[in-house]
């Protein structure tokens, strides 16, 4: 048996509940393959046994007291899966899913994300199942002060430094920030995604999203493409699909729909982002709004039938598996040329498969979504220095490590002899870094 799939095998024998932990192990060890018949000095050293094992996974209570004096629990994680090529860097995610399964599959992806930016971060990840949907922000802060109160014992700006994610945006990272603090007085760079009047980035907060597009238009330049014109399809109306909205819109797009996990808003005239961005930044409504605001638009009920919508190019950016094979057919059926992961995970592998297979350009997330991270990286960097760059300096950054990236796995996908899947190009040209990096370090 292959090293590769003997290793695969014995992680899903060790972790049987951690299906989403599989999928993401799966996608990533499988395209290891030819980097790995190179290197048989990796099995001696079992490289990849460990590469798959968490440094540590710490899981922890976080009590809290609701508006009416209740006092709730819930779980609480911090997953510090790599720290071979820098400290352990990955977003907090509160959201009712949050499980171990989830938090290390974003831990492992974030380990080859965070190589690929060429920015020296090692790979975690963290989380809760408070949903803050609904909550006062009385309730948040104390649940935030609750969460920290426990995690900063493990973080610090030279050891982990979290971030956002889903349901983690400038309100609860100010919280967390705020009481970190306090107990440690310190005010040092310990999160990532603050506040530009404490030591955040310009930039930070439409990175993702961003860097998702400049990486889909780098792609379609190199096939003598562009996106203005295009008709997009964006799913989520979160921090990632807000500010690639934002970007392709820049750029001449045309995206005419979007969703929250209720259903969807279709706008043959093309989304008005000031819209979405009234009732999600400021009054954290839902979508559906935006069909009683807008004259035209249409709003539907539940979200998989965003993907029967025509269009040129697919944004998925809201969570894993939003686009399975009945997605990805419809898709292709449309005549969709281009898909470019915003959110973790969000298509499954057989999805995968068939994107690959009808020559649509395919873009990964740990590639197309590592633009949030790289920029965290360089709040990092402004934030040890005591500099703050200017929104122009970052957003050039930004956009050299996005191409930066695509090139990179465009590279190395042709050099181990899959041109053109990005996928493979992308866990190779991640991997090979923190592989040296291990290997040079001895068995740790
Ligand atoms: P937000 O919480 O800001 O937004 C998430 C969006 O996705 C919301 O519109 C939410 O709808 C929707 N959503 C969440 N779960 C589901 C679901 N099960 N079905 C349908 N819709 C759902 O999160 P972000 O925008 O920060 O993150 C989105 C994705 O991007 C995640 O996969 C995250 O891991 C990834 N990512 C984020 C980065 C960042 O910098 N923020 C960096 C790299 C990746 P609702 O409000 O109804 O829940």
């Amino acid at each position: 048996m292959h090293y590769v799939d003997r290793v695969l095998r014995e992680l899903i024998e060790k972790n049987p509940q951690e299906p989403e932990f599989h999928q993401a192990a799966r996608e990533i060890l499988s395209g290891l393959k030819p980097i790995v018949d190179r290197h048989p000095e990796y099995e001696n050293a079992a490289l990849l046994e460990r590469f798959v094992e968490p440094e540590r996974a710490i899981l922890f209570r976080v009590p809290w007291v609701d508006d009416r004096g209740v006092v709730r629990v819930n779980k609480g994680y911090r997953v510090q899966f790599n720290s071979a090529i820098g400290p352990y860097k990955g977003g907090l995610r509160f959201h009712p899913s949050v499980n171990l399964s989830i938090v290390k599959f974003l831990g492992l992806e974030q380990i080859l994300k965070n190589s690929l930016t060429g920015l020296p971060i090692g790979g975690g990840k963290g989380g809760s199942d408070f949903d803050p949907k609904g909550k006062s922000d009385a309730e948040v802060m104390r649940f935030c002060q609750s969460f920290m109160t426990e995690l900063y014992r493990h973080v610090g700006q030279d050891t982990d430094v979290p971030a956002g994610d889903i349901g983690v945006g400038g309100r609860e990272i100010g919280y967390l920030f705020g009481q970190y603090k306090r107990i440690c007085g310190e005010h040092t760079g310990v999160l990532t995604g603050r506040g530009l009047s404490y030591g955040g980035s310009l930039v930070r907060k439409e990175a993702t999203g961003y860097g998702l597009v400049y990486m889909v238009e780098e792609a379609m330049k190199c096939r003598g493409d562009t996106l203005d014109g295009k008709t997009v399809l964006v799913s989520g109306s979160g921090n990632v699909a807000i500010y690639a909205v934002e970007k392709a819109q820049a750029l001449g797009a045309k995206v005419v729909a979007m969703y929250d996990s209720d259903g969807y808003v279709y706008d043959k005239n093309g989304i008005k982002l000031n819209v979405v961005k009234q009732i999600k930044e400021i009054e954290r409504g839902r979508i559906k709004e935006y069909a009683k605001r807008v004259a035209g638009a249409e709003y539907h009920e539940g979200c998989g039938g965003i993907w029967n919508i025509p269009c040129d190019v697919a944004l998925p950016c809201a969570t894993q598996n939003e686009i399975d094979a009945t997605s990805a057919e419809l898709l292709i059926k449309n005549g969709v040329r281009y898909v470019g992961e915003g959110a973790n995970m969000p298509t499954t592998l057989d999805g995968i498969a068939l994107f690959q297979s009808a020559g649509v350009v395919f873009l990964p997330a740990k590639a197309a979504n590592a633009g949030g991270v790289a920029t965290s990286a360089l709040e990092m960097a402004q934030s040890s220095g005591r500099m703050f760059w200017s929104f122009e300096e970052v957003d050039a950054k930004l956009k050299a490590i996005m191409t930066g990236i695509y090139h990179n796995m465009d590279g190395a996908a042709r050099e181990y002899g899959c041109e053109g899947n990005y996928v493979a190009g992308a866990n190779i040209a991640g991997f090979a870094k923190v592989a040296d990096a291990m290997m040079a370090q001895g068995i740790v």
